[in-house]
């Protein structure tokens, strides 16, 4: 887990959360992801300077294994001075060695983030997902981390005064709160009340309005009308068979001369491509995440 650095904002690493959460679902299928519907409580992972170091590392512990439901793992906490946050052997199991930077000793409301982090790539292990490439596997685990119910804690682990600034994880604070945001929408899950750090509540109500964008995109019903309009001339080339790149637009269609014409475009919530005939009013849903799609094709 990165450490160090000076904080990076916006939503470099997009494509790769999106395709994380698409990864997810056909890992997990529908029914298990519906299984993580409530976030890690923070009564749960809550960790004062006066609790025992190596007791509350190991509760803590327990308790993320629980929430990912890894019955047989144990987790055996350890510090030590490093360059990193945090890191984990993954090894066989049942017991994993988990190291934290040493000064956790100090800042013990971060552990549960940390822990968070590293234990999801025990999880992810443990199913074989895992992209190609450190920084797009880290990527992965934020996110599953994330979309899973522990991720708040990343986000929550984001300050930033005028001295210094501290953030875990590899994606920015925007990005963690565009996940969150995802998983708000499907789960109904309102999780601004938990946090503790005003900046990462800010990166929460940004990350959200991006999602939203997500929704409103054409040929979705509730695309704005500027986004309507710039479909509807598409879809005019498309059928008279002229080429045109639809550049930036995230739905394309495929012209047909021997069937009807065809749109994709990503679906709001898992970001799988969704292909529906291009004939007016539709309602879709996906296969991966079942999510209902009224669109207007
Ligand atoms: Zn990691
Ligand atoms: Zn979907």
């Amino acid at each position: 887990m990165a450490n160090d650095g000076p904080v990076e904002h916006g939503y470099p690493h997009l494509e790769t959360v999106r395709a994380a959460i698409t990864a997810l679902y056909r890992r997990l299928s529908y029914d298990t992801v519906r299984t993580f519907a409530t976030s890690v409580a923070p009564a749960d992972v809550a960790f004062s300077d006066v609790d025992d170091l190596y007791l509350g590392a190991q509760r803590v512990a327990r308790e993320l294994v629980r929430h990912y439901r890894l019955p047989d793992a144990r987790m055996i906490v350890g510090f030590r001075e490093m360059r990193h946050a945090a890191n984990i052997e993954l090894a066989a199991g049942p017991e994993y060695f988990v190291e934290l930077n040493d000064r956790f000793r100090t800042h013990r409301r971060d552990i549960g983030a940390a822990l968070a982090h590293e234990i999801m790539h025990v999880y992810l292990h443990r199913l074989d997902l895992s992209f190609t490439g450190t920084r797009e596997n880290e990527i992965l685990t934020d996110t599953a981390t994330t979309y899973l119910g522990a991720g708040w804690l990343l986000l929550d682990a984001y300050r930033e005064d005028a001295a210094s600034s501290q953030k875990l994880g590899y994606l920015t604070p925007e990005e963690f709160g565009y996940v969150l945001a995802k998983r708000s929408l499907v789960f109904g899950e309102d999780p601004s009340t938990w946090f503790t750090s005003a900046q990462a509540y800010t990166a929460y109500a940004m990350g959200m309005r991006r999602a939203r964008q997500d929704e409103q995109q054409p040929p979705l019903t509730a695309a704005g009308w500027a986004g309507r309009r710039r479909y509807a001339r598409d879809r005019r080339h498309a059928q008279d068979q002229v080429p045109v790149a639809v550049a930036g637009a995230p739905y394309a269609f495929t012209p047909d001369v021997r069937g009807p014409l065809r749109v994709t475009f990503p679906c709001p919530t898992c970001h799988q491509r969704i292909r529906v005939e291009v004939r007016g009013r539709v309602r879709a849903r996906c296969a991966l995440c079942r999510t209902v799609l009224e669109c207007d094709t």
